[in-house]
């Protein structure tokens, strides 16, 4: 049995040393490097060919990889690593790595044509400037080999282990057992459908209720479809750091149920929350965790992988293993993800424009298979990941702290935004583009920028680092504009006097540029590409249409609706109809509410949440309930509540407790929270959960509607719905609970509110006596 590695992770494990320098960056992005690749691919004559496919066996390690180029005119073969910034100031072990990888592949290209010398060219591509430097020389077959046997032969020992480790691992998955022993209700159903789609490399959408265990019922199946499927890796991508746990808990489970497995499994975690040294830099001469990183790197990955064979690679065993061997964990995680089996992290992990996970997909050409975790939050999280915004009063910010140096270029870019300020009347427009000479200033700030931090590494900081970064952001967003993204201008009122830039025009406006993501289907779709299989699950993806239109799914999705293992006798779901939660009649629905709330407690005392459209319907709610039933426990969601509050907020919900939680509908509490038996009795939403009306939200509306014919329902009325449906899943969460839902506002008695609502609840009208006098 061969095993297979990549030119790219051979040399990474066999060529690099030294420190860790990320002074250097910020490095060009994914989508930035191919593009640059290609202009570069481009500029060749005839007869270059691009993207030449290359392999070699040594003893049973077959070494694959695809050449950036080869000119057969020149007998020369080309790597293209894209950049910005100064060049000089590359780290040495950089620039050793492209050299490795362009001797194997020179080496490859010699094998394959039957050459005897070639000559080998390290093409530096300014991704800012668009010009080339060639590094180059020519080399003999047999010098090359030699490199490439001696590469090899370094790498043989962990190729066997690696080797092994596969063998063990497929085996052990074949025979696979679930660890529950039975499935729940539904489990099997929607397992079965996650394992056709793996086995079939399909992408499926599974909507399934809460309480059946989806998350160990998608993991099992594609564990269970891998060794046929010869899959690379699985990342498992969830929205919040509960799924994380979820997923983690999950195959802790099935690896000490099935102790043969040697499954490796990593956790990825943002770099703020591994890092050992936030006030240092990411280089050797700051950090000493970077410092000598790459020569103590094996030691640590050989402890870590060690570790991994009984364990997961938590957040804090990578931290303990880091420790003891002095290396970042951070950047430890980060090498581990070449080694491991199934990754568990962020949807950013996977989805964002320069994600590592899809980013080592690419390079590596990685078979990958992708979970999705509570899947209806991907629309939102994608379209902030694809959303740039820049405001002018953080950039002036940013210009005060600035260098002498950078100042005219800044003050160049102030103008334009001037320019964009006066043009408009209205505080708020929607553009059609963003004006070319302000994009064109702001290219020349990032530069301006880029090189003086090459020059000075240490020297950007606070606002202009921020400002940088956002900047970037911007104009790689800039470049994929499209009609899936509004450009929109918001204009704030400024005082004069603290104006820094002033040019003879003064103007008492900022303006805040915007270029919002609102269809992030077609920067998704790419990614879905990417993968083998793809499976997003939730208890919440209605309609389909909604969902297909906005995800990118490819054609030949499958759909899933799993029924619900409960029973109606177990929810009774009362619509109070004679309450309305407009805001216009806000102010009347505040006694009736309280009422209801008061009048549910006392017959049936017990734990309750009750969700409303705002903290200020929260507030003036609890006012009054805590004046008129001084007698009954409440706790109140705040605005901007830390991990620990939160925590403490969830902690009066216990088995013998009793009391009300007030909270915000699609806040912390309205979804991810798990109260099941008696620490939840029942839940009051007095709201149908409907995004704010507001300018932004009406041109949303308008490129809804041009693009899908769906404008209120697909920026209003269906994200309003899935708030309504998650928060009312918190109350039944095994077949044994039993619970109570009051859904207060006269709209969901309507056909489509009721449609868009679980088949499975047995839904009545609440007998409310005294109809509520309405103000209009
Ligand atoms: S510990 Fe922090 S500063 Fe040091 S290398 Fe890691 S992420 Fe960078």
């Amino acid at each position: 049995m061969k095993y297979t590695v990549s030119v790219r992770a051979l040399c990474e494990f066999t060529a690099k040393q030294g420190s860790l320098d990320l002074r250097f960056t910020p490095a060009p992005s994914a989508e930035e490097g191919m593009l640059g690749h290609r202009v570069v691919q481009a500029r060749r004559p005839s007869p270059y060919q691009a993207e030449v496919n290359l392999s070699g066996e040594y003893k049973h390690l077959l070494v694959r990889g695809r050449a950036d180029g080869f000119d057969p005119a020149r007998n020369q073969i080309e790597e293209i690593k894209t950049f910005r910034g100064e060049l000089g100031m590359m780290p040495d072990n950089h620039r050793r790595l492209h050299w490795a990888q362009l001797r194997i592949y020179g080496w490859l290209l010699c094998r394959k044509l039957g050459l005897a010398r070639v000559c080998l060219a390290l093409v530096y591509f300014d991704i800012v400037s668009k010009k080339e430097v060639v590094l180059s020389e020519t080399q003999e077959a047999s010098a090359l080999k030699e490199y490439f046997d001696t590469q090899c032969e370094y790498f043989l020992n962990w190729a066997e282990q690696e080797l092994l480790h596969r063998t063990l691992r497929d085996a052990a998955l074949i025979r696979l057992s679930f660890p529950h022993g039975s499935f729940r209700q539904g489990q099997r159903q929607l397992a079965e459908a996650v394992y056709k789609a793996a086995k079939h490399g399909h992408c499926l959408i599974a909507q399934a209720p809460t309480g059946i265990g989806k998350t160990i019922g998608t993991l099992f199946p594609f564990l269970k479809a891998w060794p046929g499927q010869a899959l690379d890796k699985i990342f498992f991508l969830t929205a919040k750091t509960s799924g994380r746990k979820l997923a983690l808990d999950a195959l802790m489970l099935i690896k000490r149920t099935q102790p043969e497995l040697p499954l490796r499994v990593i956790e990825l975690v943002a770099r703020e929350k591994a890092c050992e040294h936030p006030d240092k830099a990411c280089h050797g001469a700051s950090c000493p965790l970077a410092n000598g990183f790459y020569d103590r790197l094996p030691q640590a990955r050989n402890a870590a992988l060690e570790l991994a064979v009984a364990n997961v690679l938590d957040k804090d065993a990578l931290r303990a293993v880091a420790r003891e061997h002095h290396v970042c964990p951070y950047y430890l995680s980060q090498d581990l993800i070449q080694w491991s089996d199934v990754a568990i992290g962020d949807y950013n992990h996977y989805f964002d424009l320069g994600a590592i996970l899809h980013g080592l997909t690419v390079a590596n050409q990685w078979a990958i298979g992708v979970l999705v975790d509570e899947a209806h939050n991907l629309i939102g999280r994608a379209r902030s990941m694809y959303t740039a915004e820049l405001a002018q009063t953080r950039f002036q910010a940013a210009r005060r702290s600035a260098p002498a140096q950078l100042i005219k270029v800044l003050d160049r870019l102030n103008r334009c935004w001037n320019v964009i300020c006066k043009d408009q009347v209205e505080d708020y427009a929607v553009r059609n583009a963003v004006p070319e000479k302000f994009l064109v200033a702001l290219q020349q700030a990032v530069t301006a920028i880029t090189d003086y931090s090459a020059e000075n590494p240490e020297s950007i900081n606070g606002e202009l680092q921020r400002f940088y970064f956002d900047s970037l952001h911007f104009t790689r967003m800039s470049e994929l504009f499209d009609e899936h993204s509004l450009f929109d201008v918001t204009l704030d009122m400024k005082d004069e006097s603290t104006d820094p830039v002033k040019n003879g025009t003064l103007r008492n406006h900022t303006a805040v540029l915007c270029l919002r993501n609102v269809i992030p289907a077609p920067l998704i779709a790419h990614r879905f590409g990417a993968a083998k299989s793809v499976v997003l699950f939730s208890a919440t993806l209605s309609p389909r249409r909604f969902y297909s239109d906005m995800l990118g799914l490819p054609e030949n999705t499958g759909w899933i609706d799993v029924p619900s293992p409960f029973k109606p006798e177990q929810l009774l779901v009362q619509v109070v109809s004679n309450i309305s939660t407009l805001y216009r009649h806000r102010e009347a629905s505040i006694s009736p509410i309280v009422d209801l709330i008061s009048r549910q407690y006392l017959q049936r005392p017990g734990n309750y949440l009750a969700f409303f459209s705002s903290f200020e319907y929260v507030r003036r709610v609890t006012l009054q309930f805590r004046s008129s039933q001084p007698d009954i426990p409440i706790w109140v969601q705040t605005h901007g509540m830390n991990e620990i509050e939160q925590h403490e907020f969830l902690a009066r919900f216990t088995a013998t407790s009793q009391g009300i939680g007030f909270a915000v509908l699609g806040g912390s509490f309205a979804e991810g929270i798990d109260l099941p038996g008696k620490r939840l009795n029942g839940a009051f939403i007095a709201t149908l959960g409907l995004p704010q009306v507001n300018e932004v939200n009406e041109q949303v509306k308008l490129r809804m509607d041009s693009m899908f014919n769906a404008g209120y329902d697909y920026t209003y009325f269906f994200p309003g719905i899935r708030k309504v449906v998650q928060a009312a899943g918190r109350v039944i969460r095994t077949p044994l609970d039993e619970g109570v839902i009051y859904l207060i506002d006269d709209r969901f008695a309507q056909p489509r509110v009721r449609r868009l609502l679980p088949d499975w609840w047995k839904i009545q009208r609440f007998p409310y006596p005294e109809k509520q006098k309405r103000q209009d």
